[in-house]
This record gives structure tokens, C-alpha cells and sequence, in this order.
């Protein structure tokens, strides 16, 4: 056995070396198996190629020869398969037509095994290491290379269509692949079938093939990584969420960036990463220098720091740094940047319409104070008399209501005066209207002196005005009349424009109650009413008995 029967065997080994190391190293998925059982029949063509070459025995030989093309049957419908898979299923829509699809690999290889009458393939000088082949080959190879044609067509649909960019990336990779193993065997068959340089044979053509597209496929599976999801899909998340995020090894080299980093930080994979280049250029902020000093001197702790980007539209970052530990050793660091800018806007609003409510609120305050005065004004209009200030009949009739239902149920005497100026329609004519006022305003002001606390005093209409004297009984009530009457005949009455003294006299009609012969269920509107009619016909009364006077009446 010569030097060149060992390329096949160490072909074949290299081709396991990389299988195991498959096994071992990939976090298998579905694609994953498919790949490796693929491989696994790979390499067994150059492994019946060794073997070949290890025997004399012509019918052993024979045997390895058929068990290799049975594996390149087994492989062209592989292929395809795993084409299939890659493409997402584009061409085959019923799933029965997945059955169908193996057929003519296993007829080719029904005549493959049965080698009727060396249609296949016969021995050259005694053995099969030197051979020729029967129209079955060509039947078996052009099989074969149809599920290759296949393969490519379904690679060129999927890389025409609107597939993802991570699909077609992946197809391409199949596509070198074949490309690499249909070249090497059309070699292998050119050279070493159809134009055989007498008595030489290019060992190992179709093996190298074979070899070169799972080199191939272990190149792109673990550097372009297209066929693990798991990366794939961390990648994707990676990318897709908000959060800008950089992975250091200890070494301070940049191994993983996303998308979603600031624009300003221009940083890249395999760089090596300055703590300064995070940081604006123009910030020399104490904060910015103590978070680097702690960046550069622990290692192993957490540090976090708010930054802004940018003068005009600032954009608000929190950056946080945290040692990753594998262990108790650390084996790098992840720096993530949160963009605050929303936050911070959304507070600044909220603020500045915390603002305004409170301005408004404010004024809102100070119009409410004004509506309270207004309100009091008006109630004291409602209540008091223009002219004289004191209050007036509404108020009067209303508060002789309350007073006169509890002195009902205290049993408690009280008394009213109602008092008339005497003659006034005579000042009115003498003096005029406005003199006639003045002297109403005087005789109020000389009628309050002589009041207590409790009395109330109201204007009852023209110059005539009523005496509420709560608790008083008719001899106290006669005194404190008489004392206005005497104080009204004894200070003349000064009114301006002309400034003069007018004298006058008043009436008073006094009604005492003592005893409460009225129900107390009769309502207090009609006692009022029978009350003042009753006091006014004791002033009636002091009118005409000439004037000046008190007449009173007792109940
Ligand atoms: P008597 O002694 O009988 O009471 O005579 P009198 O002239 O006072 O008669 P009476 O009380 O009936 O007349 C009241 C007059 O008072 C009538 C009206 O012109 C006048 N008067 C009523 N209200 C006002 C007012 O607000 N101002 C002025 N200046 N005069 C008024
Ligand atoms: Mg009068
Ligand atoms: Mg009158």
C-alpha cells in the first residue's frame, strides 16, 4: 500500500477531528443535527476510499466501491434536505412530495449495489483500485448531480426572494459549499474517469471536496455563526432593545456593542476602550472625574453617573458600569447607557405645568377672597339700610321671628318701640329732601347712643324706625324711651348746605309682652304681623294725643 492510500485515511480523520470538535463546541438545534449527520457522511466517502487501497481482495474492493457512491447517493439527497431546511421549504408545498424525493437516489443505488453484469463498474488489471465504469455510473452520477442542479435552483430562488437578510446569508454559505464539492468531484470525474492519464490516479479529488465544503460550513458556523440560534437570537435582542450596551473583556478590548449606544461614542468591536471617550469632551464635572477614578481603581465594584450629550437638545444618559465575574475572578466589564432625554423632558413639563396650576391656583385663591368680601358687602346691603346704616325692615321682620319664638319658649318678657318723627313732611317742605335726610341720619345717630348691645335697631320705612328690646319689660322699656325721646326733644339736629340746628320731636308706641297667651304653634310670621299692628296703634296712639309722647301697652 503506498504513501497516497494514507491522504484518504488522513482526510478521513481530519473530517472526524472536526466532527467531534462540532459536538463538543455548538449548542445543538434541529439544523445543527442535520448538519452533523451530514457530516458524518462525508466522511465515510474518503474513508471507503482508503479502504479501497488496504485490501487485495478484488471482492472486498468491490464492496468498498459500491459503499462509497451508496454514501454519495445518501449525501446528494442530504444536501438537498438540508438545502430544503435552509430555504424555508420554498419549493416543495406538499408534504408527500418529501417522500418522493429520495426515489431515484435509492434506484441509482439499488444499481450501484447490484452492479448487474459490471454495468456499474469493473475491475481494471485484476482489482478494483484501478477501475472502469458502465453506463450505471452515468446514470448514478447525473442522479446525483440533479439533486445538485436542484439544490442550486432552490438557492437561486431564495436569494432573488425577499427572504431575511440572516436566511440568505446562511443560503450563500451552502451555496459556496456546493459549489466547492461539485467543482472538486466534476475534477475528480474529468481527470480520473473521463480522461485518465494512463496508470496514474489523482487520489482523494472528491475527498478534498468534500473536505474543503465542511471546512467551509465550520468556518461559517462558528465565525459568521449563522446557524446558532441561541447567538442569533441574543443578537437580535441585543439590538433591539433600548438600553445602549458595551461588553469589555479584561483587557479593557471592546468584544460586543449594540445599536442603541448614544451616536456620539463611535466605538467598535476590537477597539480598545477609553473610560474618557464615554464622557462629552467639554464636561470636566467633579462627578465625571471621581466615576473614572473609580472605573480605573475598582475593578470589581458597580458605579453609576447621569451625563448630558449635546448643547442645544441635550440628550440625557445614565451610564452604569459592572464587573462580569465568572467566579470569583472577573472576566470583563458590561457598561450600559439608558437615554433619560423623554424622562427628563416629561419632568420638565410636569414642572412647568406644576407652575402654572400653581399660578392659576393662585389667583383662583385671590378671586375667591374677593368673591368672599363682594358676598359680605352684599349681605350687609341686603340686610341694612342705605340712608342710615342701621338695619333694615327685611332683617327686622327675619330676626323678630327667631327672637320672639325663643322668648316664647323661655317665657322671657321682652319689648319694641316704634318711633315716628312728628311732622317731618314739614322739614321735607321747609328744608328740602336732602336736609329731610340728614335729620333721619341724626335722629339714628342720637337713637344708637342710647342703645344697648342686644337692641336692635331698624329702619321700618320713611322716618319711622323700630326698637327690638330683647329681655326688656315695660317699666325698663319706658325708661330707655323716654331717654331717647328726651335726648331727640333736647339736641337739635346740625345738617349742612346751609349748615343749621333743626329741632324736632318724636313719637314712640311701646308694646311690652310678658305673658305669651299666643299658641306657640301659630306660626311667627302672623305674631309678628299681630305685633306690630298692635304697636303701631299705640303710636297711632301717641300722635293723637299730640305728639312728642310715649304710649305704652302692655300684653
Ligand atoms: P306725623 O307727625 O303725623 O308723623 O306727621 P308727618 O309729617 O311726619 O307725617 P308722616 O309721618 O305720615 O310723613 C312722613 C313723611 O316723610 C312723608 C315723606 O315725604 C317723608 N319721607 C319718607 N321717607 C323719606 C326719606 O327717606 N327722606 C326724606 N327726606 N323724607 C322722607
Ligand atoms: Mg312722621
Ligand atoms: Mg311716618
Amino acid at each position: 500500500m503506498g504513501v497516497m492510500a494514507w491522504i484518504d485515511l488522513a482526510i478521513l480523520l481530519l473530517l472526524f477531528i472536526l466532527w467531534v470538535y462540532m459536538f463538543v463546541s455548538v449548542s445543538i438545534t434541529t439544523l445543527h443535527k442535520v448538519y452533523l449527520g451530514f457530516h458524518f457522511f462525508m466522511m465515510l466517502w474518503p474513508f471507503c476510499q482508503f479502504a479501497i487501497k488496504t485490501t487485495e481482495d478484488p471482492e472486498l474492493q468491490l464492496l468498498y466501491v459500491k459503499l462509497a457512491f451508496l454514501d454519495m447517493a445518501l449525501l446528494a439527497v442530504g444536501w438537498f434536505f438540508f438545502t430544503l431546511l435552509l430555504t424555508g421549504h420554498s419549493l416543495i408545498s406538499r408534504k408527500k412530495l418529501y417522500f418522493a424525493i429520495p426515489v431515484p437516489a435509492v434506484i441509482v443505488a439499488l444499481g450501484v449495489m447490484l452492479n448487474p453484469n459490471g454495468l456499474f463498474v469493473r475491475p481494471l488489471s485484476g482489482g478494483y483500485v484501478q477501475r472502469t465504469y458502465g453506463p450505471l455510473f452515468w446514470i448514478t452520477a447525473v442522479v446525483l448531480i440533479g439533486y445538485g442542479i436542484l439544490s442550486l435552483y432552490m438557492i437561486y430562488r431564495t436569494l432573488v426572494s425577499d427572504h431575511s437578510p440572516r436566511i440568505k446569508k446562511q443560503v450563500k454559505q451552502v451555496l459556496k459549499g456546493i459549489l466547492v464539492v461539485v467543482a472538486l468531484i466534476w475534477t475528480d470525474i474529468l481527470v480520473n474517469v473521463i480522461y485518465p492519464f494512463p496508470k496514474v490516479v489523482i487520489p482523494g479529488l472528491t475527498s478534498l471536496g468534500i473536505l474543503l465544503s465542511a471546512v467551509f460550513f465550520v468556518v461559517a458556523i462558528h465565525r459568521d455563526k449563522v446557524f446558532n440560534l441561541i447567538s442569533i437570537a441574543h443578537r437580535d435582542i441585543i439590538n433591539t432593545i433600548t438600553l445602549g450596551i458595551v461588553v469589555l473583556d479584561d483587557n479593557e478590548m471592546i468584544m460586543e456593542i449594540n445599536q442603541s449606544l448614544p451616536p456620539d461614542l463611535h466605538l467598535r468591536i476590537g477597539d480598545r476602550f477609553d473610560i474618557h471617550s464615554i464622557f462629552p469632551n467639554q464636561e470636566t464635572a467633579n462627578s465625571i472625574a471621581s466615576f473614572i477614578k473609580g472605573y480605573r481603581e475598582r475593578p470589581l465594584e458597580s458605579a453609576e453617573i447621569d451625563v448630558s450629550y449635546g448643547e442645544s437638545d441635550p440628550r440625557y444618559v445614565h451610564i452604569h458600569v459592572s464587573p462580569i465575574m465568572v467566579g470569583n475572578s472577573r472576566v470583563g466589564r458590561i457598561i450600559t447607557f439608558q437615554d433619560m432625554s423623554e424622562l427628563h423632558r416629561l419632568i420638565d413639563e410636569t414642572t412647568s405645568q406644576n407652575e402654572a396650576l400653581q399660578e392659576r391656583n393662585q389667583s383662583l385663591i385671590s378671586i375667591q377672597e374677593e368673591l368672599f368680601l363682594t358676598n359680605q358687602k352684599l349681605r350687609l346691603l341686603a340686610l341694612t339700610d342705605s340712608l342710615t346704616g342701621c338695619y333694615n325692615r327685611n332683617y327686622l321682620t327675619q330676626q323678630l321671628g327667631f327672637e320672639v319664638k325663643k322668648n316664647m319658649e323661655d317665657q322671657t318678657p321682652f319689648s319694641i318701640l316704634l318711633l315716628d318723627i312728628d311732622f317731618f313732611k314739614l322739614i321735607n317742605d321747609n328744608y328740602g329732601h336732602l336736609t329731610g335726610d340728614e335729620v333721619i341720619c341724626g335722629t339714628v345717630e342720637l337713637i344708637k347712643q342710647r342703645l344697648r348691645k342686644a337692641d336692635i335697631l331698624a329702619r321700618f320705612g320713611g322716618e319711622e324706625f323700630i326698637i327690638y328690646l330683647p329681655g326688656t319689660d315695660a317699666a325698663e322699656a319706658y325708661h330707655l324711651a323716654e331717654q331717647i325721646r328726651s335726648a331727640i326733644e333736647g339736641n337739635a339736629i346740625t345738617v349742612t348746605h346751609p349748615i343749621r340746628a333743626i329741632s324736632i320731636t318724636v313719637s314712640i308706641g311701646l308694646l311690652s309682652i310678658h305673658q305669651f297667651p299666643i299658641k306657640l304653634a301659630s306660626d311667627s310670621g302672623s305674631i309678628i304681623t299681630d305685633l306690630l299692628q298692635a304697636v303701631d296703634q299705640v303710636l297711632y296712639k301717641a300722635k293723637r294725643e299730640g305728639r312728642n309722647r310715649i304710649v305704652s301697652s302692655i300684653k
